[in-house]
C-alpha cells in the first residue's frame, strides 16, 4: 500500500512551528516513516511546480503553520487546500493570526515607511519601496505584494483542525500524527489541545485575592508557588485554552496566550480585560486610570497571539486598500 503523503509549509513565520517539528526528537523517525514527505520549504528541496503538478487531494495530511499576509501566502494557501485531504493549521499564526498579525495595529502604508524609509540601519537614500514587478537581465519578474491585513489560515480556506501554540508542544504534533495514522482524529472543526483554561490545568495555588497594583515581570521577584495574576503580573491563563503542559508557567513566566481562547470564549482580549477588572482592587474611576497605567501595552498583550481572529481584526484605517 503507498505511504500517505504528509506537506509542511510556512508562511508568515519565524521558522519555529518547522523546528517544533524537528524537535519530536525521535519521534520525528515515526513522523518520517509514517509518510512521503512531499513538500516541506525549509527542509527538502520541492518547488511550488511539484505541487502544481500533484492531482487534487493527493496529500493527505497537510501542517500548515504561518499567518497569511501576502499574495504569495493566499495562493500557496489555495494550491495546498486543493491539494489536501486534510489541512491543519498549525501553530498560531496560522489558527490566530499569532505574532505577525500584531502587523494589524498599524496599517500597511505605514510599515513600508517604517522598514524601508525610517528604520535608523537603513540606507535607501532614494526611498524605493518593493515592486510587484522587477526588470532583471533575464526578464520581468513578479513579486508578491503585502496586503493590507494579516489573516488567519482559515479566513483565507477552509481547515479542517487547528493546532494551537507558539509553537505547538512536540507532544500534540505527535498527538496529531498518531491520531491521523490511528484513523481516530476528532470531528472536523476540532482545536486539538485541552478545553479547559490554562488556569484549569495550573497547580498554583489561588487565594481568590485581589490585586493593588499590577507590575511586569522584572520588576518583583515572584513565589514560584503561588498564581501569578494574584501577585500582580498579567498572566492570561484565564483567557487561554489548556494543553500546552503549562511551558511558561512552570518557567515562572506568565502565560501570553499562544494557545488562543478557551472553548467558548469569542474574544480572547476581552475575556482577559473582564479577569483583570474583577481582580483588581478598587473600582473608582481613579482606580481604574491608575489600573490601564500599570498595564503596558494592553492590546499588545491581550491580543499577543490572536489580533486577526479577534473581534476587533484589526485597527480601524480610513481606508482599506486590498486586504
Ligand atoms: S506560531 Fe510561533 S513559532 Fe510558529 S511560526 Fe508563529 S511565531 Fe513562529
Ligand atoms: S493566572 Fe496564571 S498563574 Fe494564575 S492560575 Fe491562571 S495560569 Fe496559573
Ligand atoms: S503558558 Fe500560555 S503562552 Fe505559555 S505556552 Fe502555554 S498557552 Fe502558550
Amino acid at each position: 500500500m503507498a505511504k500517505p503523503k504528509l506537506a509542511l509549509y510556512w508562511a508568515a513565520a519565524c521558522g519555529g512551528c518547522d523546528v517544533a517539528v524537528l524537535d519530536t526528537n525521535e519521534k520525528i523517525l515515526e513522523i518520517a516513516a509514517f509518510g512521503d514527505i512531499v513538500f516541506w520549504p525549509i527542509a527538502l528541496d520541492f518547488k511550488y511546480h511539484h505541487v502544481r503538478a500533484m492531482e487534487d487531494k493527493s496529500i493527505d495530511l497537510c501542517l500548515f503553520n504561518g499567518a497569511i499576509r501576502s499574495t504569495e501566502q493566499e495562493e500557496i494557501a489555495k494550491l495546498l487546500r486543493a491539494k489536501s485531504k486534510v489541512l491543519v493549521a498549525f501553530g498560531a499564526c496560522a489558527c490566530f493570526g499569532g505574532i505577525p498579525g500584531l502587523a494589524n495595529f498599524t496599517t500597511r502604508e505605514e510599515i513600508l515607511q517604517r522598514v524601508y524609509k525610517e528604520a535608523p540601519s537603513n540606507s535607501n537614500p532614494e526611498g524605493t519601496l518593493p515592486q510587484v514587478k522587477t526588470k532583471v537581465p533575464e526578464g520581468e519578474l513578479d513579486l508578491p505584494d503585502l496586503f493590507e491585513s494579516v489573516q488567519t489560515l482559515e479566513q483565507v480556506v477552509p481547515v479542517e483542525y487547528f493546532i494551537p501554540g507558539c509553537p505547538p508542544p512536540s507532544d500534540l504534533i505527535v498527538k496529531v500524527v498518531d491520531l491521523y495514522v490511528t484513523g481516530k482524529m476528532p470531528p472536523v472543526g476540532s482545536i486539538v489541545a485541552s478545553d479547559k483554561t490554562c488556569c484549569d490545568e495550573c497547580d498554583r495555588v489561588k487565594e481568590e485575592k485581589k490585586v493593588a497594583r499590577f507590575y511586569r515581570p522584572h520588576e518583583i521577584t515572584t513565589d514560584p508557588k503561588k498564581c501569578l495574576l494574584e501577585q500582580g503580573i498579567i498572566c492570561c491563563g484565564p483567557a487561554t485554552r489548556g494543553g500546552c503542559g503549562m511551558r511558561c508557567i512552570k518557567a515562572n513566566m506568565p502565560c501570553r496566550g499562544c494557545f488562543g481562547p478557551p472553548a467558548g470564549v469569542a474574544d480572547q482580549g476581552a475575556k482577559m480585560l473582564s479577569a483583570i477588572a474583577s481582580i483588581y482592587q478598587g473600582d473608582t474611576p481613579e482606580a481604574v486610570n491608575k489600573m490601564l497605567d500599570e498595564v503596558v501595552d494592553p492590546a499588545g498583550t491581550f491580543y499577543r497571539f490572536g489580533l486577526p481572529d479577534s473581534m476587533l481584526k484589526r485597527k480601524k484605517v480610513a481606508k482599506v486598500q486590498g486586504k
